[in-house]
């Protein structure tokens, strides 16, 4: 029988907004020795604002931000939002074919019969498109139609106000080792690890290096000592499936990454990690 220590444990993390799938989780956060963090909508707001149109010659801001409007008009990535914000304008749908959404990459899909292409530098590498490489730090979105480099959008995203309390508790609490994976540039990505004092950063990843990334962590520890994903599902379901423990941060959350959690945190705050491990140690002063 489950001792009656682990279901004061988790009612008290689920009035803290911490939702536990059972108490072997619980138990398991007490040998939590390296928390891993997706970056986007995890650590950072997730919602990103346009801050510069750069089209190619021959384009106009306002073409090249339709363009990109329409291609990500079916997406529900925080990128795709924070483009159709910009844009503004109702997206009429029915130009609009062929919608392929490439994790990682960006968007392929056909705009009134023309062949665009919405994405990162990897997804013009890929599809032999040359870009112009940003001056500007910041996420990048280049834009190609009919095969044509048509220009780029900047857009930037904010830390959440949380993560830097999140960090430090965690480092308060004895955690060996935080980690930051994320699909974004490595200058964006280096610069949010360094604001929040994360140890170790890898940037550029597709969803199955992150998994990896997760697996290269498990060869480095003990069977004992255990690893949390804190992820907002986003392109990073496989990688909360995987890690010893998977925390979705619900706030955002898709309804798959709650399914694929083991913890859900019912805010946005990443702070809630150290408070579960806190929860997780008094439960098994308790239950001991
Ligand atoms: P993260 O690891 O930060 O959560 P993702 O894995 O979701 O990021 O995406 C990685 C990268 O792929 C993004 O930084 C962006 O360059 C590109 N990307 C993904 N989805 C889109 C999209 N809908 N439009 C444009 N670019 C995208
Ligand atoms: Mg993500």
């Amino acid at each position: 029988s489950i001792p009656l220590g682990f279901f004061g444990g988790i009612g008290a993390a689920s009035k803290s907004g911490i939702l536990i799938k059972g108490s072997n989780f619980l138990e398991a956060l007490n040998d939590v020795k390296v928390v891993v963090f997706d970056k986007t909508g995890t650590l950072t707001k997730g919602q990103f604002n346009v801050t510069g149109i750069y089209p190619a010659e021959g384009k106009s801001e306002s073409e090249l931000l339709r363009v990109a409007a329409y291609a990500e008009s079916h997406s529900n990535h925080p990128i795709a939002e924070s483009i159709r914000a910009a844009y503004g304008e109702s997206i009429a749908k029915e130009g609009i074919l062929d919608y392929n959404e490439i994790s990682g990459h960006g968007i392929a899909v056909t705009v009134d019969g023309k062949a665009v292409l919405a994405g990162n530098a990897r997804l013009m590498e890929r599809e032999g498109i040359s870009y112009k490489v940003p001056g500007q730090s910041g996420t990048v979105v280049h834009i190609a139609i009919d095969k044509q480099y048509g220009g780029y959008l900047v857009i930037a995203d904010e830390v959440k106000d949380d993560s830097l309390r999140a960090i430090q508790a965690l480092k308060a609490l004895g955690i060996r080792r935080t980690v930051m994976l994320t699909g974004d540039a490595a200058s964006v990505a280096e610069a949010v690890g360094k604001q929040l004092g994360v140890d170790e950063v890898h940037a550029e990843l597709l969803p199955q290096h992150k998994v990896e990334a997760i697996e290269r962590l498990e060869g480095q520890k003990s069977a004992k000592e255990k690893i949390v994903f804190v992820g907002d599902g986003i392109n990073d379901t496989p990688v909360l499936a995987r890690a010893d423990i998977g925390i979705a941060m619900g706030g955002l959350g898709s309804d798959a990454a709650i399914e694929a959690a083991d913890i859900v945190i019912m805010t946005d705050e990443p702070s809630k990690i150290a408070v579960a491990i806190g929860i997780a140690k008094r439960t098994r002063a308790i239950v001991w």
